[in-house]
């Protein structure tokens, strides 16, 4: 008997290993909706971490070789630190956590973690690291405390309805009819886009990541729903290395630099305060996002008292 159960437990731990690998992968194009372009070096070493150091050095980066994205972006992401990317849509801001996440390789110059290129290390390692909350969380098709503990398979109910907590949707969980055991995903309860992506900060305060990717949702949040979602951030953020592929400017305003793409360069560098003072592209973007959101919240009010 023991001869057999050895193989069956190894075609099992084969078969979910592959049945995992395979979730990976699609799960990760379908966020990304990207083809596998790069394989890992004869050669690749797994990473080290020391303490999560991000550099782009010089990055270069077209998917097309007639229209370049990136010409030459140079700047660091200093252990724990937070650096936050705003520009204009399209400028490239998403490409620079592809080329970190390595779903595509520079063209010219480096990435580094720790002083190890992106490109000499195994993949597995690479993204074992890092931590990535999409702009469009895609949830599967389970409960919502299988969709959480997505980000470390090995949590304990109690580990997951604290990350949830964290997560600042716990309340929401706990209202549902079936709380953590309410099904998610295409066949079963829609969430927002807002809850998706709490759902997604959960993931990763359980995976608990040194390296931490946050692209935010273009879509426009209210008030309250960005408020809860900044304090999650926040919470997962701290004391992790931190790039913010930002469209919402509360989240930029506490970073420790903001970088402003635009046209494929850095065209401004500094914290909030600075590029303020600057008046540049960055004060322009601010003081039009300000008055977005002052004529939103004057149409609320407007139609709470009707
Ligand atoms: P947004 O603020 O609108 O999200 P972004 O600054 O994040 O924009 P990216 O998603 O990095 O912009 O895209 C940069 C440019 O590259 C865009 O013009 C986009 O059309 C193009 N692009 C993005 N992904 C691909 C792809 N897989 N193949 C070809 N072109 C792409």
């Amino acid at each position: 008997l023991i001869q057999l159960a050895i193989p069956l437990n190894f075609i099992g731990f084969v078969y979910r290993e592959i049945r995992q690998g395979l979730t990976d992968i699609e799960h990760m194009f379908d966020l990304l909706d990207v083809r596998a372009e790069v394989v890992d070096r004869p050669n690749a070493k797994e990473l080290k971490i020391e303490r999560g150091a991000i550099a782009f050095k010089n990055v270069q980066f077209a998917y097309d070789p007639a229209r370049p994205i990136l010409k030459g972006i140079s700047f660091e992401v200093p252990a724990g630190k937070t650096v936050a990317v705003v520009g204009p849509s399209g400028a490239g801001k998403s490409t620079l956590s592809r080329l970190l996440y390595r779903f595509y390789d520079v063209q010219e110059g480096s990435i580094t973690i720790d002083g190890q290129d992106v490109r000499d290390v195994t993949q597995k390692s690479l993204r074992s690291v890092i931590g990535m909350v999409p702009q469009d969380t895609v949830l599967f098709n389970d409960t919502i405390a299988y969709n959480i503990r997505y980000g470390r398979v090995t949590a304990s109910d109690a580990e997951v309805e604290a990350a949830a907590e964290a997560a600042q949707i716990a309340d929401f969980i706990r209202d549902l009819p079936e709380g953590f055991r309410a099904m998610v995903g295409e066949r079963g309860l829609k969430l927002s886009g807002g809850e998706k992506q709490r759902v997604a900060i959960a993931r990763t305060i359980l995976k608990a990541p040194p390296i931490l990717i946050l692209d935010e949702a273009t879509s426009a949040l209210d008030t309250k729903t960005e408020q809860e979602i900044q304090a999650a951030l926040d919470i997962v953020s701290r004391n992790r290395t931190t790039l913010v592929i930002a469209h919402r400017l509360s989240t930029v305003i506490n970073a420790d630099e903001i970088i402003v793409l635009k046209d494929g360069v850095i065209a401004e560098r500094g914290t909030h305060g600075e590029l303020i003072d600057r008046g540049g592209l960055y004060a322009s973007m601010w003081s039009r996002q300000r008055e977005a959101t002052q004529a939103e919240e004057q149409l609320k009010r407007v139609r709470e008292s009707d």
